[in-house]
């Protein structure tokens, strides 16, 4: 049996209707930028595989740091024994984060990172005594991870239509806008004192379709927030590790959230590590004589080592000024090619932050289940480039390792994509 008949009889994918099944590949290896299959096709990571992977595929700098560690310390229980790895890791994002934190929580993906963020902010309210305030606010199309809690804040749409009545409330608001800000200045007035936290992807809304929003306005919305002392989550799994162009999307805003979340490009894209940042107020709340003040949260691969290993060898990289200048080349590039977009008759909404790029084809509707994104996959991978659009929402997010060839093959294909796909 060759290796697709074996996984269709073994494996059951994520987000992936299992009867009549879009083609699936198997990818031996990747370097770089590229991914190689089964049969000697290249494709170009153009999405950096679910945007994760910031210096490219199989790293050796990070393998061989991976391989160390492993040769050192797999894993170990993460209450009651601490490690180098963990304890290192903690220090260097505290100084590298946008704001004073105190504390490094540690899980073991992003839908972790936000759940954990979720219970330490509700349960801060609840150690200080304060039973009101246990709802929390959220954006309309955001998204924050597959697990109940992360279910219950994100946007209630096909992803999570199953469970609908499960869920918990959640007083959702659109992203400020001109027209609305004043409108969801007043929500917040009104329900402040019952709202515990308000978790938001800062700037770039992703699975929602790469939305971006005003960071003026963001910055009114989270003065309002703080004033009605809301603890504010930002949700930067994806924006997080120079995605959007500065090390932190919240970089760009004045107001500084209490919890910050992080996965996705923490490692690097390569082992499975989640992050949650608060601040020393947070932390406080819990440390307490009572032992119902204890935060009860843990998962069994809670700080890995091999993982917070990657993630530092991760940051060494992402923190040479080779790295810092290649982001800045890539941001650049990808504003030019957006600019020159911008009037292209067959799209909408050209917008782009960083090494992000997304628009949207006129034509087809504006969700998820829009079939016109998987013949679009399908055309790139014909082409040697690996895109995933989110709906009608075409975007890009390549890995910083990246090269002009390779930029510029991509930008092709999307031009491709828009005679063919948009008229
Ligand atoms: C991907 C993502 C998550 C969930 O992370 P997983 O590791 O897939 O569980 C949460 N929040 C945001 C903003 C994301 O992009």
């Amino acid at each position: 049996m060759d290796l697709l008949q074996r996984d269709e009889k073994v494996i059951w994918h994520p987000f992936t209707q299992q009867k009549n099944r879009a083609p699936i590949i198997p990818i031996v290896s990747g370097k770089g930028s590229l991914l190689f299959d089964n049969k000697g096709n290249q494709y170009i990571d153009a999405i950096s595989s679910w945007w994760v992977t910031l210096h490219g595929h199989a790293h050796p700098y990070i393998a061989e740091k991976i391989y160390q560690q492993a040769l050192t310390l797999e894993q170990v229980i993460f209450a009651g024994f601490t490690h180098e790895p963990a304890i290192a890791l903690a220090e260097r994002l505290l100084t590298i984060l946008p704001a004073d934190y105190s504390k490094i929580f540690y899980s073991d993906n992003g839908s972790t990172s936000t759940e954990v963020a979720i219970k330490m902010a509700i349960q801060y309210w609840w150690n200080k005594g304060n039973r009101q305030r246990k709802k929390i606010l959220a954006f309309n199309n955001s998204y924050h991870g597959d697990t109940f809690g992360a279910m219950s804040v994100s946007d209630r749409s096909v992803f999570t239509l199953a469970f609908q009545d499960l869920l918990f409330e959640v007083i959702f608001i659109d992203t400020p806008t001109q027209e609305n800000i004043s409108e969801l200045k007043s929500i917040i007035h009104k329900e402040g004192n019952n709202i515990a936290a308000f978790i938001y992807e800062p700037l770039v809304q992703g699975a929602g379709g790469m939305k971006m929003y005003n960071p003026y306005l963001m910055n009114e919305l989270l003065n309002t927030v703080k004033e009605a002392s809301i603890i504010c989550i930002a949700d930067e799994v994806m924006t997080g590790f120079g995605r959007t162009g500065k090390f932190f999307a919240s970089a760009y805003l004045n107001k500084k959230p209490d919890i910050i979340c992080m996965s996705k490009g923490l490692t690097g894209g390569t082992m499975a590590l989640g992050a949650t940042a608060c601040t020393n107020d947070i932390y406080m709340a819990y440390v307490e004589d009572d032992a119902m003040k204890t935060f009860f949260h843990g998962h069994s691969f809670t700080a890995n080592p091999i993982a917070c290993t990657a993630a530092m060898a991760s940051l060494d990289l992402l923190e040479d000024p080779a790295c810092i200048s290649q982001i800045d080349w890539l941001s650049k590039s990808i504003n030019e090619f957006a600019h020159s977009l911008n009037n292209h008759p067959g799209i909408k909404n050209v917008r782009c932050l960083g090494t992000i790029l997304a628009f949207e084809l006129n034509q087809g509707k504006d969700e998820y289940l829009n079939t016109i994104s998987k013949e679009i996959t399908q055309f790139c991978l014909e082409n040697g480039i690996y895109l995933r659009p989110l709906g009608n929402s075409i975007y890009i997010m390549p890995p910083y390792c990246i090269n002009n060839a390779e930029l510029c093959s991509i930008f092709e294909v999307i031009h491709k994509i828009l005679t063919k796909f948009s008229n």
